[in-house]
């Protein structure tokens, strides 16, 4: 039976890349029937902040499944990314994205790359919650949970185990932050006791990201918060030969969406020049998880064949090594040719048992138990003497909560400041209880209080807690 899937052709070079793989796959006998919805730039430009009718999410829903072409979200104007919104608000929290050289074929450094880049896809930074606090100071929050790290870190093991892959590489930047990025790694080392055959390791984002751009060869899957993910599976895709060659899947437990993980490229847009290999990539992983894996393999194979052939677009064309330069459409014409056949140089790609996996549902533990212990309140304040600040804020103190500590951007300015420490109009004022004593909420609504009637402006305040007699918050730089 077929399957009804929906459709979005996107902009820029998404109308002409869609099309492209569309055609591939039909002709490879996908068993799908297609719902197309309008998203992106025309959406956004009617009106539509969020970039997509409501009706359309419907459609979304009712079929699961969605292979999306790239789309351009206009700057300015508060037009959230639709990409960003489809992820988190359809909870697909792994997103995947393959980078396999195509060596001697197409161009690269690093002929025997084969890496997988499981992005954590939900939060991080990309929770979109931005404020302006003061004239000079503007937050973005970074949220990392539990059940978001246990997810992909179980999604990444599960599928090296699945595609038969040796090892999971987990990046963080744990030294600096401990408490976001630090449950990230405690989570993957966690996780990694599970799955013995399965090599596990985790290096610090900046040098693991140098090493990646420099032996690729010695990754194999890499499982890593939403940003850096975003950034280094453009890295991986562009080493490999063109960013336009990577696919890749966003699953969710009920939802998936498949995509190419570049972006509409405007500028070559109605040209018929643009790559579609990474947008049918996303569409191989699509065949996969509906359990259409013989097509997957034959468009796989059909196209690594093509790969071999020189049949090249113009972003991996290259003189001396490719055979013929072709268009979008041509070298959709030449895979569709090349169906049923087997590529000769590379291995010949078999997907026997490779849909979708089955992960089980994320359990919330009991919880811990919790005591407030003080509270950071935050100050728009204009003077520049941290010294005088600490005077002024001292009269909020109590028996209750006193002023233990003021920072700037992080680093500690009070007590014992250095003069050389810059400072901007932005102050954590940190109250604590006497040692061994708990705060209760009714201290930090006095002292907010009492902050109001000294003209203080209090910007925000988060309060300081223990877990299991744990501090879990971090100290100040320097402190
Ligand atoms: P981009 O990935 O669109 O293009 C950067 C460059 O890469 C292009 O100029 C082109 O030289 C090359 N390129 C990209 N895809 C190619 C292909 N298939 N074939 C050949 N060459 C290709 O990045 P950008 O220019 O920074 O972003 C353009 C727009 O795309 C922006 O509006 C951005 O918000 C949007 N975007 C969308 C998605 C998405 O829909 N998933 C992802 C990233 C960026």
């Amino acid at each position: 039976m077929k399957q009804r899937i929906t459709v979005a052709k996107g902009d820029g070079i998404g109308p002409e890349i869609m099309d492209a793989t569309l055609k591939v796959i039909l002709a490879a006998g996908a068993e799908i029937e297609i719902d197309e919805i309008e998203v992106g730039e025309k959406v956004y430009l009617a009106g539509n902040t969020s970039g997509i009718a409501s009706s359309s999410w419907d459609t979304i829903r009712n079929n699961k499944v969605f292979l999306k072409a790239p789309i351009t979200t206009p700057q300015g104007g508060g037009y959230k990314s639709l990409n960003v919104t489809t992820r988190k608000i359809l909870g697909l929290y792994a997103n995947i994205r393959p980078c396999s050289s195509l060596h001697p074929y197409v161009k690269t450094k690093h002929p025997k790359m084969d890496v997988v880049i499981v992005r954590e896809n939900e939060e991080d930074l990309y929770a979109g919650i931005e404020h302006q606090q003061t004239d000079e100071v503007i937050q973005c929050l970074k949220l990392i949970s539990r059940p978001g790290c246990e997810k992909i870190v179980r999604y990444a093991f599960e599928y090296a185990k699945q595609y038969g892959r040796k090892k999971v590489t987990c990046f963080t930047k744990d030294n600096i932050m401990k408490q976001t990025d630090g449950l990230f790694h405690k989570v993957f080392d966690e996780i990694a006791i599970e799955y013995p055959n399965i090599i596990n390791e985790h290096w610090i984002i900046d040098i693991g990201a140098a090493k990646l751009a420099d032996t690729p060869e010695d990754f194999d899957v890499i499982v890593m918060p939403n940003l850096y993910g975003d950034i280094l599976s453009d890295v991986a895709a562009q080493i490999t030969g063109s960013v336009g060659l990577a696919g890749s899947a966003n699953i969710g437990e009920e939802c998936a969406m498949f995509e190419a993980i570049h972006g509409s490229a405007p500028k070559r847009a109605g040209q018929n020049v643009a790559n579609p290999s990474g947008l049918l990539h996303g569409a191989i992983m699509m065949l996969n998880h509906l359990g259409q894996t013989k097509v997957a393999e034959n468009v796989h194979n059909a196209w690594l064949k093509t790969i071999e052939d020189g049949t090249h677009t113009y972003d991996i064309y290259k003189e001396g090594v490719s055979k013929k330069a072709v268009g979008t459409n041509e070298f959709a014409d030449a895979i569709i040719k090349n169906l049923n056949a087997t590529p000769t140089h590379f291995e010949k790609v078999s997907y026997k048992n490779n849909s979708r996996l089955n992960l089980p549902k994320y359990i919330r533990r009991n919880p811990l138990k919790k005591d407030l212990v003080g509270v950071d309140l935050f100050l728009h304040w204009t003077g520049e003497d941290p010294d005088t600040l600490a005077t002024i804020v001292n009269q909020l103190s109590s028996e209750d909560a006193t002023l233990s500590m003021i920072t700037n951007r992080g680093i500690k300015v009070w007590p014992e400041g250095f003069n050389e420490t810059f400072c901007t109009d932005h102050w954590r004022c940190r109250f604590k209880s006497k040692e061994g004593n708990k705060l209760t909420k009714h201290t930090i609504i006095h002292l907010l209080k009492k902050a109001n009637e000294n003209a203080l402006d209090i910007i925000k305040t988060e309060n300081l807690y223990e877990f299991e007699g744990k501090v879990a918050y971090s100290l100040g730089q320097g402190q």
